[in-house]
């Protein structure tokens, strides 16, 4: 059923037992062929309101069910800056803090001051702050499970129509300014939609190659104390000379590039071929598109493949990214 009001969405929660899909815009879904057996609650409350929070910051409280993308292009039009990085992002609101939806150095960890869910354990409505939400590279507490159910979300933006510092090389590039300056929070919001279409990451009913869940991998996190083995590794498959892209990822740890890997391993743009029901988007290696008639079963079949032989020659494992429902990779 889908819930119009969050009053609806915690009736319909409560009355649910344990065979719970707790559902958005389903675009990070991967659902067994023979369906899911139990209820399904579409949160579909709408909603927002704007407080000040004085020296040129506000608190935006947005309903769970509002759609993201429409929610930032209006915090763009509000002169509201924060957002726009992620603008082109399909699905709602409440599912963002769920796998910490970033894109083009920006993440809703950084934005996010806190959630109201219901408690599915307690059944108690309660707002958790940011911090209490475990947010970390497209994970957060949230994911994987259906324990708690975002209701409504909290960003701190900025006034001023100024956006994020940019952060992001490719983008700093388009944009024509050096990593770390602002530009109005427009500009950045129409860069990153023209990026995001020349790599199929904006969904488009007539371009098979955005019929997908986005990435279909999360970037691989290495330690410190892996990374020396692993980059041997890819060096003796690829040759020392040939630079492998890794970034910082926090104290410790350096992320891979998961679509420089699946190339190198063999799997080129398009891969397996035109007439595959499942392929490779033709634009971005990290997207498994669904070509019109594909099953569950075809995506998963040519994930695994990717996946195998991704390990076969590098020794590193993919993970998914997306949440699947009634199957595994
Ligand atoms: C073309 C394309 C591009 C994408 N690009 C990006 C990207 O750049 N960055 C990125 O991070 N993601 C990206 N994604 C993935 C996806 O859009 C995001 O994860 C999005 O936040 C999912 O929202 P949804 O409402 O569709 O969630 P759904 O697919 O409906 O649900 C995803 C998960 O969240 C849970 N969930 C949903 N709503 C709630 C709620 N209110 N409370 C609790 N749990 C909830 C569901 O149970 C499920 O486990 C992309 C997807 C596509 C198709």
């Amino acid at each position: 059923m889908a819930a119009e009001t969050a009053e609806e969405v915690v009736e319909a929660v409560r009355a649910a037992d344990d065979r719970l899909l707790v559902l958005g815009g389903g675009s990070n879904l991967v659902i067994a062929d023979k369906g899911f057996d139990g209820t399904v609650v579409q949160v579909a409350n709408r909603g927002s309101k704007i407080d000040s929070l004085g020296e040129g910051r506000v608190a935006l409280t947005v309903e769970a069910g509002e759609d993201w993308d429409a929610v930032v292009r209006q915090t763009v039009e509000a002169g509201l800056g924060g957002l726009e990085c992620l603008s082109g992002i399909p699905g709602s609101v409440g599912a963002t803090p769920v796998q910490n939806v970033g894109a083009y150095g920006v993440e809703i960890a950084q934005l996010l001051i806190s959630v109201d869910l219901l408690d599915r354990a307690s059944g108690d409505v309660r707002t958790l702050a940011a911090a209490d939400l475990a947010l970390g590279y497209r994970t957060s507490m949230l994911k994987n499970t259906e324990r708690a159910v975002v209701l409504r979300v909290r960003f701190e933006l900025a006034d001023g129509g100024q956006s994020a510092p940019i952060r992001y090389t490719e983008l700093a590039r388009v944009l024509g300014v050096r990593q770390g300056k602002q530009v109005p929070a427009a500009d950045a919001r129409a860069a990153v939609l023209e990026l995001r279409r020349g790599k199929g990451m904006v969904l488009d009913p007539d371009d098979h190659d955005t019929w997908s869940v986005g990435s279909f991998f999360t970037n691989p996190v290495v330690t410190d104390a892996e990374l020396a083995g692993v980059l041997a590794r890819i060096a003796s498959a690829v040759g020392e000379e040939t630079p492998v892209p890794r970034y910082p990822a926090g104290v410790g740890t350096s992320k891979l590039s998961a679509a420089w890997l699946i190339e190198r391993a063999g799997f080129a743009k398009g891969y397996p071929d035109d007439h595959a029901p499942v392929r490779l988007s033709s634009k971005h290696t990290l997207a498994l598109t669904n070509r019109g008639h594909a099953t569950t079963d075809d995506i998963l079949a040519l994930a695994r493949e990717v996946r195998d032989g991704v390990h076969a020659r590098f020794g590193v494992t993919l993970e998914p990214e997306p949440v699947l429902v009634g199957c595994v990779l």
